[in-house]
This record gives C-alpha cells, sequence and structure tokens, in this order.
C-alpha cells in the first residue's frame, strides 16, 4: 500500500487507521472508518476499523471505555464509527503479522456511530467469491470497499497520474474535445444521442477523438493528449468495454520514428512508476509481413516459438488432390512444429475440432516417423515431400506436426490460434517475462472479400508511405504501428494524411464517394486545405493496460462502474426505457421489438 495522504484533523479523526503504527504507542488517536470485522471476547469487543489506508484494531473495554462500550455491543459491519482511544502495544501472543499496524491496537475512550448498515449482501471482509459478479455490480459501492478492488482503482490511478506527469514534462497540452459529436470511422458501431432541437438529428459519441486531434494539429498545439473516453457500440468482452478509456495523443513535425520514441519513453516512465515491466530501450520492433508470416496475427506472443511454416513450395507439385486444389486457388498451406509429444487419438480429434471451430475445413497431424510421417495423410505424399516437409518444419523423431491448408487468411488465424493454446497446454509460456513489440510497415489496406471492397487497416485517415496509386490501392503501405504486450494490443496509431488531395483519393480507394466525404469529412478537408503540418500520434487502452498490470481476469475489475457482458449497467439500471414524453420532445416513436431486460 502507498503511503498514507496527508490529513487536516478535524471532529472526526486526525490520523488514517493504516497510520496507526508502533511510534504511535502511548499517544491518543482518533480515527474513522467502517466496521470491517467484529469479535466478542471474554466481556471485551474487538472491532477491526477500515479507512482506505488500512484496517486497526479497536478494543471497548467495558471499564476503560465508559458509555462506548454500549455502542460497541451494538455495532455490526459496515457501520460507520469515529472513534478516539489510546495506542497500546498488543501482548505478544496477539501481535498479527499480516496487518501493518498488528503490533498495536487502540483502547477506545469514546465512540461516535456516523451512520449504521444493513447487513451487506455478501461479505466485503474475506470475501472469496461467495456471490457472482451481478451482485457485485448491483451493489459496485460495496465491491469497490474489498480491498482487491480499492488497489486496481489506486492503480489505474497511478497509471493515469504518471501518463499525466510525463506527457506535461514532454509539453503536451490536454484538450478535452466533444462527447456530442459526429461520426468517427474507427470501424464499430456508432452510438447515437437525438437531438431535441433538430428532430430527426442525431449526435454520435465519438469511438475516438481522432479527427479532433488531427484539427488541433491544423491550429497549432503540436502536442496534444487527453485520458478520453471512447465508445463502440459493439459486444463487451473480458478486455472490452463499449464505454473505454483511451490515453489519445497526436504530434505535429514528426516521423513514425519520432512517435515511437516518445512512446516508448511514456512506457518506460509509467511502467517504473506502477512497478511494471522493465522496458529495455529502443523495444523492439517486428514488420507486420513478418509478424504475420512466422506469428499469424498482427499482435503476436513473443514469450514463446511454435512459429508458423510456409510449405506451399514444397508441395508446389503434389499429387494430393486436397493440398493441390488449395494451392491452384490461390490458398496457402502451412504448418507448425508442435515438438516432441505423445497424443492420443482421442486428443488428435480435438484439435481437429477445435481448429474446424476457428474457421479451417480440417486439419493434418502427423508425427515424424524415420524419414516420413505417422499420419493418415502420410500415403497421399511422396518419400520427397515428407522429407522437404520435415526439413522445412525442423521436424525430429517424434515432432508432432499441424498443418492447415486453406486461404492465407484462414491459416493464419487458425495456425495463429491453435499457437497459443498450444503454448498454454504445454505450459511454455514463461509467466514471469515480458515481451513488448512494435508492429510496423503495415498495408495500408485490406480487402474485404464479403463486402467486395478495400477497408482502412487502420482508420482512413492514415497515410500512405510514399505516393498513393490510386491504380494499385492494395499495394499500399502505410506509416502505421501498434504496441503488443504478451499478445495483447495496447495502442496503436500512424502518421496521418496531411494533404486534402491525398485523403480525397484515399477515400475514394474505400468506395467513399467525392460527394458523401464532402459530407460527412467536409470539414476535414476543408482544415486540410489551410496549412496543416505533418503529423501523427497513437493511442493507447488505459483499461487494458491497468488489467494487465494487475492481472486482472476482466477489464471490468479496473473500472469503477463497468457494464455486463450485454452491456447494462446493473447498479443505476441502464439502459432504460423513457418516458413517452421525452420520446416527443425528440420526435422519436420506438418499434417495441424486444422487451427491456430480454
Ligand atoms: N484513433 C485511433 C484509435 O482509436 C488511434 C490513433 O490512430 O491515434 O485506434
Amino acid at each position: 500500500m502507498s503511503e498514507a495522504p496527508p490529513l487536516t484533523s478535524n471532529r472526526y479523526r486526525d490520523a488514517w487507521c493504516g497510520q496507526v503504527l508502533p511510534d504511535r504507542v502511548d499517544s491518543e488517536v482518533r480515527v474513522a472508518g467502517w466496521v470491517n470485522r467484529r469479535r466478542d471476547h471474554g466481556g471485551l469487543i474487538f472491532i477491526d476499523l477500515r479507512d482506505r489506508t488500512g484496517v486497526v484494531q479497536l478494543v471497548f473495554h467495558p471499564e476503560t471505555s465508559g458509555e462506548a462500550f454500549e455502542l460497541g455491543h451494538k455495532l455490526r459491519a459496515e457501520d460507520v464509527l469515529s472513534v478516539a482511544g489510546d495506542v497500546v502495544r498488543r501482548s505478544a501472543e496477539t501481535v498479527n503479522p499480516e496487518l501493518p499496524t498488528g503490533e498495536v491496537e487502540l483502547k477506545v475512550t469514546a465512540a461516535e456511530l456516523l451512520a449504521d448498515s444493513e447487513t451487506p449482501p455478501f461479505q466485503i471482509e474475506g470475501y472469496s467469491g461467495e456471490v457472482g459478479e451481478d451482485a457485485r455490480l448491483r451493489h459496485r459501492y460495496l465491491d469497490l470497499r474489498r480491498g482487491q478492488m480499492r488497489e486496481a482503482l489506486m492503480l489505474r490511478h497511478r497509471v493515469t497520474a504518471a501518463m499525466r506527469e510525463f506527457l506535461d514534462g514532454e509539453g503536451f497540452v490536454d484538450v478535452e474535445t466533444p462527447v456530442l459529436t459526429r461520426s468517427t470511422p474507427e470501424g464499430a458501431r456508432d452510438f447515437l444521442v437525438p437531438s431535441s432541437q433538430q428532430q430527426g438529428s442525431f449526435y454520435a459519441l465519438p469511438q475516438s477523438p481522432q479527427l479532433f486531434k488531427q484539427l488541433l494539429m491544423v491550429a497549432g498545439f503540436e502536442r496534444y493528449y487527453q485520458v478520453a473516453r471512447c465508445f463502440r457500440d459493439e459486444a463487451t468482452r473480458a478486455d472490452r468495454q463499449a464505454e473505454f478509456t483511451q490515453l489519445d495523443i497526436e504530434m505535429s513535425f514528426v516521423d513514425g520514428d519520432d512517435v515511437i520514441a516518445a512512446n516508448e519513453r511514456l512506457l518506460a516512465h509509467v511502467f517504473d512508476r506502477v512497478g511494471g515491466p522493465k522496458i529495455e530501450l529502443p523495444m523492439q520492433r517486428v514488420c507486420y509481413d513478418e509478424a504475420m508470416g512466422r506469428f499469424g496475427t498482427d499482435r503476436p506472443d513473443l514469450r514463446f516459438g511454435l512459429e508458423l511454416v510456409d510449405l506451399g513450395d514444397a508441395l508446389r507439385g503434389t499429387e494430393f488432390k486436397v493440398f493441390r486444389s488449395v494451392l491452384e486457388g490461390g490458398g496457402s498451406i502451412r504448418g507448425i512444429n508442435a515438438g516432441r509429444r505423445e497424443m492420443p487419438r482421442s486428443e488428435l480429434d480435438g484439435l481437429i475440432s477445435r481448429a474446424q471451430e476457428l474457421g479451417a475445413k480440417g486439419l493434418v497431424w502427423a508425427f515424424r516417423e524415420g524419414e516420413g510421417w505417422r499420419s493418415p495423410t502420410a500415403k497421399f505424399l511422396s518419400e520427397a515431400e515428407l522429407a522437404d516437409l520435415n526439413q522445412r518444419l525442423g521436424a525430429e523423431e517424434g515432432d508432432l506436426l499441424l498443418l492447415v491448408a486453406d486461404e492465407r487468411k484462414v491459416t493464419d488465424a487458425v495456425l495463429g490460434q491453435m499457437r497459443i493454446d498450444l503454448a498454454e497446454r504445454f505450459g511454455l509460456i514463461d509467466e514471469d517475462e515480458d515481451r513488448l513489440v512494435w508492429i510496423v510497415d503495415w498495408p495500408l489496406l485490406d480487402w474485404n472479400e464479403g463486402e467486395k471492397r478495400w477497408d482502412a487497416m487502420h482508420h482512413p485517415f492514415t497515410a500512405p508511405t510514399g505516393d498513393f496509386d490510386p491504380e494499385n490501392p492494395g499495394a499500399a503501405r502505410a506509416h502505421a504501428y501498434d504496441v503488443v504486450w504478451n499478445g495483447q494490443e495496447l495502442g496503436g496509431g500512424s502518421i496521418r494524411i496531411h494533404s486534402a488531395e491525398v485523403q480525397q483519393q484515399v477515400f475514394a480507394a474505400l468506395g467513399i464517394d467525392a460527394e458523401t466525404a464532402e459530407a460527412r469529412f467536409g470539414f476535414l478537408l476543408e482544415a486540410l486545405r489551410f496549412g496543416a503540418p505533418p503529423h501523427g500520434g497513437i493511442a493507447y487502452g488505459v483499461d487494458r493496460i491497468v488489467q494487465r498490470l494487475c492481472g486482472a481476469e476482466t477489464i471490468r475489475d479496473v473500472i469503477a462502474f463497468p457494464k455486463t457482458a450485454s452491456g447494462f449497467d446493473l447498479l443505476v439500471g441502464a439502459p432504460a426505457p423513457v418516458e413517452d414524453l421525452q420520446l416527443r420532445d425528440l420526435g422519436i416513436s420506438v418499434h417495441k421489438r424486444k422487451l427491456a431486460g430480454h
């Protein structure tokens, strides 16, 4: 626990509970807080009193506590008290080495009940998961009294304080941007807010402050940051909330290396302040293509091997129809050497099901045996092909080999995830190791086969490297970078387009015609014509960083008032139906397709 904050004496207290330490023996103190625990012992009443700094033991004595003794009798868990007393040393047998205040106790001389509490719906002290998360969320103010939750929020505070400290020191200016705004395309659905003054028109809540921070660069602020709330109307997951917090940063007159360098110093500073991992600078960088090639993902966990290997060249002329048709169709065959393993048929079948669940049509498994394979697929492949596959996969006798043949996106997604599954299953991840890496040199665009169009890999404002060739948009690379920590993306950003002309070309490549671009982003295009400096930035998921730092299982454990997986705030009961009158003011009528809560 960090040091107790300063305290001005008043009628409630002159010390924090956590400050009642042996150096105060023989002095009087007054503390205030909540009854953590109460025990009756041979005529004496022991109370553990809790405030945000810790717990101190109070002793109510029938003779020395006077009127307070009566009160001590009536106290129950979570009642709120102000207590005065003498600090005394505990007898040797009653010292509690678990508590910083465990060598002393407070002999109560006066006590005042400030508020009483109903019986809480779950134990605060000694909580061990006896109630489900819904109960905790419904009574979040009680849940937040628990030490673990308090520590998580304190850590969160220290993380954002360290971010602000660093950025302030480097001349970044904290500017707030609107929450009621227009759609900002980050790829999710917008939350909409109807306007009563312009019936039928809606504000969108920002998916990020992206365009405002760019406008601040046009405005000449040069260095901006904001701890900004962002909103994306998408399903909640263990590491995602529809409403979340970003550390948002933008800089002018910089290239990608400048942004990366400033951010490495920022991360090192924050981790240093809060006891996070030690970062060696400069941090490792891996190109996007290499990450996809070796790990099948753009957020690789570098703490273990099991790298993907491309096997297409070994199988170009194969007679095996399944492989041949995939290669002829422009697909890929990729594999993993999972190392020397024993695995019964049932578990191998389990791996096949897993691959199918991840989107593959099937999975080929094999164990290297002599120069060939023990595998149901071995008979379809020539000796030369098997030898070549073994060599490319670095297979030794008994190694388990897993192959997927499909479109490249599928082989990447399936093997990329199976690589992680296998590492967990075989215990290959050293939990004490931390690997931070920049993923750099991204493609600008991503082909969306379903919609038959190009999508922005980051967002539509990311700058292409070099000249943008509208005839060949798929070839464009981007000045973009993501920072990944043990397989989780912490943040990402890019150098932005600062020319209206290039921005229009990129919009056109994304299928946004000139008229739509003008209607939705006219203000940006206009601003870019008034002298926009070269600029770029980044945004971090603050909730995620804190979650990782304290090892919380879900992001909800580091958010004071989070929403459930289905987007409900159980404490206040939101979202909720509204009065017809409110709807009328907004000019809205609702088709009641679903009843709230169902
Ligand atoms: N606006 C981007 C995001 O929310 C981050 C950035 O490009 O700075 O992911």
